[in-house]
């Protein structure tokens, strides 16, 4: 569920960053912004700024996506089921707005579990 404008988001947006934030597409693993980036900072939705990963949570999950064992707070990313594909996944949304921006799967590392992957192309940096 969406709460920003297509048709505004398509002129600020790349044709990639609308592909994976509206139509939940994926960019291609180790091609995107963030996934080999270890600064310290924040990760923002690129639609809203909301805030969403922090640096101290980042690990390298050799996926080529950046990838987190924890969003930033609880209640800032939104879990919903994804059964494209005729896969079973969990989709994760920025929770202010609705852009979409990965999937968290229950392979993670410590201490939570879990690994946020996520697409750069949904993400802005933010540095400490
Ligand atoms: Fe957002």
């Amino acid at each position: 569920m969406e709460k920003f404008d297509k048709a505004k988001l398509k002129q600020q947006l790349s044709p990639l960053q609308y592909d994976v934030v509206v139509n939940k597409g994926t960019e291609r693993p180790f091609t995107g912004e963030y996934w080999d980036n270890h600064d310290a900072g924040v990760y923002l939705c690129v639609v809203c700024g909301t805030e969403l990963f922090a640096s101290g949570t980042k690990f390298d999950s050799r996926t080529g996506w950046p990838s987190f064992w924890a969003p930033v707070q609880e209640g800032n990313v939104r879990e919903e089921q994804d059964r494209s594909l005729f896969m079973r996944r969990t989709e994760v949304e920025c929770a202010n707005c609705g852009a979409h921006l990965g999937h968290v799967f229950d392979d993670g590392p410590k201490p939570t579990g879990l690994r946020y992957c996520i697409n750069s192309a949904s993400l802005k940096f933010r540095p400490q």
